[in-house]
């Protein structure tokens, strides 16, 4: 639609007399308890001719919105009844959350698009073609993707009701042009966590002192999801299947423009985009800026209107794509950030007076029709810029173009994340037929894959590779980098042409047992022992689930090979040190009884398992070795709760969780005084202040060591425990490292930029590890690591006690300043300290980042298996 000023006077006129109304309203708000006010929505729209057919969300709840937090299922029931009713209404689902909420989204739009939608998604899903767009304007505005900005989503619910409902002839043109995808809820776990939170604190009269508990949410908060995982973090490797499901849904519809909706702290303002200028990822295209700049002008006029003050261009920024506003950037859309003053429940006082949750929905139901307005002006030239993102990344013939030939070495479960991962997110990408090589390295059919640059998501590909160490501005809002051969442990060759008869789109049976269409265990009946290469990342899972049901594994101390026979002939069959070994003969169990049980683990977890008839070594050592140590089931427990940090303990459980299916407690730190510790084996201590542990604690979990148990302690957890002398290793921190910054000269409006300098927002380090420490078993010599923080163990480690140590030139991506680079050069980053029975790892980084970080999460399940009681 070209751009039509008598058409926008007339919107603006509309909106503005609607939105005052709503705002007008809030301020005469009955007291809570009196007798059902009429919604505010309902008097907002007393102007506005409505279909008197649909139910608004006041006469639907029984009371004003807002007057009590939503749950998400009550947002599920409303979007279902309005989609019953209206005929501009449909539902798409997203999938669930993983307590099983479901995640919908109303498709918004006229009547008449609503019967063609079918054609419609057919025309979305050619978009990324590059090719001329058919078919309406297609707006996502997506709420609350933290639990406890709660804001966002009942402003979603006010804004589906009036766009189902209103007659105005600007919604009419609207739902004409354009389809609007309303997503109320993006984190259901965590919206409902932060509502039964808000709603059991509130009485009759509202509390704004910001110590009262509506306002102070338990640990954790309502932030991050089932896990306790920011999701708005979670875009790009998709971790959670909130995540996975939205991201497919955003390829479905593939939108051109995404309003993502958020609350900041109560003291604030409100926020939209553009955010910091120099901050934009590089890779972002100039155009996605001047058009985010003209749809801010949408969103000056409509909170000018209502006298509401707001900041752009300060603070947030553009650049991470893992979060909601910046994925659509790098995708072909354009995604703009909205932040409310937050007041964590009805009301909290703040510097800028008292922030009301009523204002807060009213604010993003402005910014929601600002959003729409803007995106319906700017139609054409958003559509134009979709076309002309995807149009110049497309190559006549992808699988001949230049590519990266990328391999988890010998770990097929771990090339099948990332394959995965490609899926979810479009990319394109072939398996091998056969083996290739490059510098000497294998890259088999079994653990690699060619990508091909030109291709539409070529953009996207770019940037998840990306590992710049450049930076105009060296601030950070988030991580610097995300590199994802560092976080997924992978090899990549770039700039690879394969001939084409190696590459196939079909994935190629690899596992030398095609174990699910075997009737029995199908290893020879001479065989003596089952071995399990501990390269292969659900081993770690498969040994649990052996141990469990009572049968015998038994883990190597050091490399070795065996002698095996395939195809008549003779080859040398390789294991890593951290290899398992099954004898088939075990005190109290018959050899079927083994054999089906390994099988069983190994159909479940997929896992290569090589069956051996002869305990003699071809190198190394044999199987009755006593390098090889009989693994004990273990019993972890987590301290959690206050003083420790939701985010690294949810990632753990995580970890134990889905990926070992083990059962682990979760316990809270102020907790521990009153334990029995001799029931668990190993004991997690993550990030965080402990605050609520004491002398006493710390005896505890000193004794809990001496008599046999594990700690595996990161970060902050490493100084807690060294400081009352539980662990000896001394540990660096933040205040040793600031003073090697040098403010002398600096002016005082220097003090922010110095401060950037002196955060960590997060850069990948590699670090060089002992290979023969059972800490690093079935690792790389190299590992890269996330580094958020300041902290390494001094150089004077005792004996035999360091794992890993930061590699000289450490920086692989993303940015740190050259004094942190000088300082943690050579230093441990990873260290066994025994003491008594038991023994302390200790890691200054947090090794499964978010959970992406494949490639090195494997030291935590060495710490539980390997990492035992000394004899
Ligand atoms: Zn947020």
């Amino acid at each position: 639609m070209p751009f039509r000023l008598d058409l926008l006077i007339l919107i603006t006129m509309t909106f503005m007399r609607f939105f005052c109304l709503l705002f007008s309203c809030l301020l005469l708000s009955a007291p809570l308890g009196a007798q059902p006010a009429p919604s505010q929505l309902d008097l907002a729209m007393s102007n506005v001719q409505l279909d008197k057919s649909l139910t608004s969300p006041a006469a639907f709840l029984g009371y004003p919105l807002g007057e009590w937090h939503l749950r998400h299922d009550q947002i599920n029931y409303y979007l279902n009844t309005l989609a019953s009713k209206s005929p501009r209404v449909s539902l798409d689902s997203a999938g669930f959350s993983h307590e099983a909420r479901e995640q919908l989204t109303a498709v918004i739009t006229s009547d008449k698009n609503q019967r063609n939608l079918t054609q419609i998604l057919q025309q979305r899903s050619e978009a990324k073609q590059g090719l001329a767009q058919q078919g309406p304007l297609v707006i996502w505005l997506a709420y609350s993707i933290h639990g406890d900005e709660a804001s966002g989503a009942h402003a979603a619910l006010a804004f589906s009701y009036y766009l189902a409902a209103s007659q105005e002839p600007w919604v009419k043109q609207l739902l004409e042009q354009a389809i609007v995808l309303i997503t109320p809820s993006q984190n259901p776990d965590g919206f409902d966590r932060f509502a039964t939170w808000a709603n059991n604190h509130q009485g009759q009269t509202i509390v704004t002192d910001e110590n009262h508990r509506e306002h102070w949410q338990d640990w954790p908060t309502g932030r991050g999801n089932h896990y306790f995982a920011d999701l708005n973090r979670d875009w790009l490797f998709l971790r959670h299947k909130e995540s996975q499901g939205r991201v497919a849904f955003f390829h479905k519809w593939q939108p051109h423009y995404v309003g993502d909706f958020h609350e900041m702290w109560h003291s604030q303002s409100y926020f939209f985009q553009p955010g910091v200028v120099d901050r934009i990822y590089p890779l972002t295209p100039k155009a996605n800026h001047e058009l985010t700049e003209k749809l801010a002008d949408f969103h000056r006029k409509a909170l000018d209107e209502a006298k509401q003050v707001y900041f752009s261009g300060q603070l947030f920024d553009d650049f991470f794509y893992g979060k909601g506003s910046t994925y659509p950037d790098i995708n072909g859309s354009v995604g703009v950030l909205f932040e409310q003053a937050s007041a964590r429940g009805q009301a909290q006082a703040s510097a800028n007076g008292t922030v009301t949750f009523q204002t807060a929905i009213a604010n993003h139901f402005a910014t929601s029709i600002s959003s729409v307005q803007g995106a319906l002006a700017l139609k054409q030239a958003l559509i134009d810029y979709q076309t002309a993102f995807f149009s110049d990344k497309q190559s006549k013939d992808p699988v001949r173009s230049k590519g990266r030939l990328i391999r988890a070495l010998n770990d097929t479960a771990r090339r099948d994340e990332l394959i995965n991962l490609f899926r979810l997110h479009q990319i394109q990408f072939n398996y091998l037929t056969k083996s290739l090589f490059h510098s000497g390295q294998e890259y088999r059919p079994i653990d690699s894959i060619f990508v091909a640059d030109n291709q539409p998501q070529q953009a996207l590909l770019s940037a998840l590779f990306d590992k710049r160490t450049d930076f105009k501005d060296p601030t950070f809002y988030d991580i610097s980098t995300w590199d994802i051969e560092s976080a997924l442990g992978l090899n990549v060759v770039p700039n690879v042409t394969p001939d084409i008869d190696v590459l196939t789109r079909r994935p190629m049976q690899y596992h030398q047992l095609n174990l699910k269409n075997t009737t029995a265990p199908p290893w020879p009946q001479n065989s003596v022992a089952l071995m399990i290469n501990w390269q292969q990342s659900p081993a770690s899972g498969f040994v649990n689930q052996l141990m469990t049901k009572g049968v015998q594994v038994k883990f190597s101390n050091q490399e070795f090979s065996l002698k095996q026979t395939q195809n008549q002939q003779t080859i040398q069959q390789k294991f890593v040190a951290g290899s398992s070994q099954i004898p088939v003969k075990q005190t109290g169990k018959s050899i079927a009884e083994v054999r089906q049980l390994t099988w069983e683990a190994a159909i479940k977890w997929q896992v290569d398992v090589i069956a051996t008839a002869s305990s003699a070594n071809f190198t190394g050592i044999d199987l009755g070795s006593d390098d090889f140590t009989t693994i004990k089931p273990v019993v972890p427990m987590i301290i959690s709760g206050y003083g420790s940090d939701a985010f690294e303990v949810g990632e753990i459980w995580y970890y134990l969780d889905k990926k070992l299916s083990v059962p682990v407690s979760l316990v809270n730190a102020e907790r521990i005084n009153s334990l029995d510790l001799s029931r668990y084996t190993h004991v997690f201590m993550t990030e965080g202040n402990f605050s609520s542990m004491n002398d006493t604690s710390a005896r505890k979990l000193g004794q809990f060591v001496q008599n046999g148990g594990v700690i595996i302690a990161q970060k902050a957890a490493l100084t807690w425990l060294n400081k009352r002398n539980v662990l000896s290793q001394e540990v660096q921190t933040e205040r040793y490292y600031h003073k090697l910054f040098n403010s002398d000269g600096l002016r005082f409006s220097d003090q922010a930029a110095f401060k950037a300098k002196q955060h960590i927002g997060g850069a990948i380090v590699n670090l060089t590890l002992d290979t023969s420490h059972p800490l690093t078993f079935g690792m790389p010599s190299t590992v890269a690591v996330m580094k958020n923080k300041p902290l390494a163990f001094e150089t004077n480690s005792a004996p035999f006690t360091v794992a890993g140590q930061y590699q000289d030139q450490l920086l692989s991506s993303g940015y740190m300043a050259q004094e942190y680079q000088r300082a943690f050069a050579n230093k441990p980053a990873m260290m066994v300290e025994r003491k008594g029975k038991g023994a302390i790892v200790g890691l200054a980084d947090n090794m499964m980042f978010r959970n992406i970080w494949l490639g090195s999460e494997k030291v935590y399940a060495n710490a539980l298996y390997f990492i035992q009681a000394a004899p």
